[in-house]
């Protein structure tokens, strides 16, 4: 086990290292990332075995869903980050001149990432790319529900990088605990609604700022303009990948009644072309985590009636990849988020009616659309609020440096990706700067008769 004395320790050393400026100079910034991405590729095969140890996750889903969405996030930010460094000039009002103003991105310090186990790799390595964008010195908790990649995290930082800089502190509740008592100036927190609120009454003890990267129920709207065959194979991609253990996978899906029966049989095609007619010998398709959310899950198969799969093998922890029809909203699989590979259906008439049932819950994570029709889109987009929306397409939105990716409200607080992440372990001063060349007496007491002149000159 991991002592309190210990991360006090690291923290101090990070606080020593901060201070000698070294994480500021922009070239070592970058010196790190590409350092990062480097080993990050000599590490290619032991991360595969790693994802494949804690989540049978195919080799192609590794790569697509963890490395490559982080090397190109490096490549990025290498970028464009000698542009979001720079100062950038902010006009004064002319009154004010010759007075210049400023604002300037600052590192914010020692900053804390505590990672989620279904994108274990990812969610620990992708919000350090921002923390040394930015100029901090990080410490990473990884999950300790993915065992082998939590270690194979903290051996490939720790024979890379000097604690000092960047450290990984392994360990379950009890470490996240005892490094959620120390003071930090950034908590980037990946997980649970439930453990949100824990982070955030933690750090709000020192008054650190958070970002929540949490989840929820994504809805999927499905209206009857649409093509079938690519909206069937879209969803069950975006459902289905990591056995539905991703926070962005549809939750649910909002079927227009018209369609919904061409809909079902789309799906259920589709789904043997992924994962053939017994999805359990497929080698695309991942299991779940542990026996708790095994158990969790399959007390969901309990709701409604199972059209599609429904199969379990608790041994292996697999889960069939299971559609759910008849369900309502008092159902157990709709009370809170899935986070497996059961897809609920629930059919609409009315899609001001469809919308209302989204507005009457919490913000999702995401929200996604398929529809060819423009006045729908529009109308969807202006009427919900969700973290992202994707339009005739899932989970892609994500895959977009350029978007910032984050909840509102339930889902989350603060976003990062790209300059997002840059943003979010930054800290913007703002400056202000006065010649001594010039000084007109206007604001200064006695105040006699000034006010006139104030006034006049602030008509200009
Ligand atoms: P979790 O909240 O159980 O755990 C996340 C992290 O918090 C782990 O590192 C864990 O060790 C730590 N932790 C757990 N209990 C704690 C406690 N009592 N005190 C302090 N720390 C504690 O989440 P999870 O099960 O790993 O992930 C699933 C959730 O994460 C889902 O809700 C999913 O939607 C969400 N998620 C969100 C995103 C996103 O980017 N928005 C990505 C992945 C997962």
């Amino acid at each position: 086990m991991i002592s309190n004395t210990f991360i006090g320790d690291i923290i101090h050393k990070q606080r020593d290292f901060f201070a000698t400026g070294n994480t500021k100079n922009i070239n070592f910034r970058i010196q790190q990332l590409k350092k990062l991405k480097q080993i990050i590729m000599d590490s290619e095969e032991s991360i595969y075995q790693a994802l494949k140890l804690d989540l049978n996750k195919p080799q192609f889903e590794s790569f697509a869903t963890e490395i490559v969405l982080i090397t190109k996030e490096i490549d990025y930010t290498i970028k464009h980050l000698k542009t979001w460094v720079k100062a950038k000039k902010v006009q004064v009002y002319w009154q004010l001149l010759p007075a210049s103003a400023k604002v300037y991105p600052e590192p914010l310090g020692v900053v804390l990432i505590i990672g989620a186990w279904n994108y274990p790799f990812l969610l620990a390595i992708e919000p350090l790319i921002g923390a040394i964008a930015a100029g901090n010195c990080a410490i990473i908790k990884p999950s300790e529900l993915a065992p082998h990649t939590s270690t194979l995290i903290a051996e490939m930082i720790g024979k890379h990088f000097p604690p000092e800089y960047i450290a990984v502190v392994e360990g379950g509740v009890e470490t996240s605990q005892d490094l959620l008592q120390e003071r930090f100036d950034h908590i980037f927190f990946t997980g649970g609604k439930a453990v949100g609120k824990i982070v955030m009454t933690a750090a709000a003890k020192h008054l650190t700022p958070v970002t929540l990267e949490l989840g929820g129920k994504s809805p999927c709207i499905v209206d009857r303009d649409i093509d079938m065959q690519k909206t069937a194979k879209r969803i069950i991609w975006g459902k289905f990948i990591n056995a539905g253990q991703t926070c962005l996978a549809p939750d649910y899906l909002l079927v227009n009644s018209h369609i919904k029966e061409d809909l079902l049989i789309a799906i259920k095609q589709n789904l043997q072309l992924f994962y053939g007619e017994n999805p359990q010998l497929s080698s695309d398709y991942p299991r779940n985590i542990n026996t708790k959310h095994f158990q969790r899950l399959e007390k969901f198969l309990q709701s409604g009636e199972i059209i599609i799969g429904g199969d379990t093998n608790k041994d292996e922890l697999y889960i069939s990849p299971t559609v759910i029809d008849h369900v309502n909203w008092d159902d157990a699989v709709m009370q809170d988020e899935i986070f497996g590979p059961i897809l609920p259906i629930i059919t609409y008439t009315d899609i001001s009616a469809a919308i209302a049932t989204i507005n009457s819950h919490p913000k999702p994570l995401a929200l996604y659309l398929f529809s060819r029709d423009q006045n729908l889109q529009k109308q969807v987009l202006q009427s919900t609020s969700s973290g992202g929306v994707c339009i005739n397409e899932t989970v892609m939105h994500c895959s977009v440096p350029g978007l910032p990716f984050g909840g509102v409200g339930d889902s989350g607080i603060g976003r990062y990706h790209g300059k997002a992440s840059f943003d979010t372990f930054s800290h913007y001063k703002s400056t202000y700067k006065n010649p001594f060349w010039v000084d007109i007496n206007w604001r200064y007491p006695p105040y006699k008769g000034k006010l006139s002149f104030l006034k006049q000159l602030l008509r200009f």
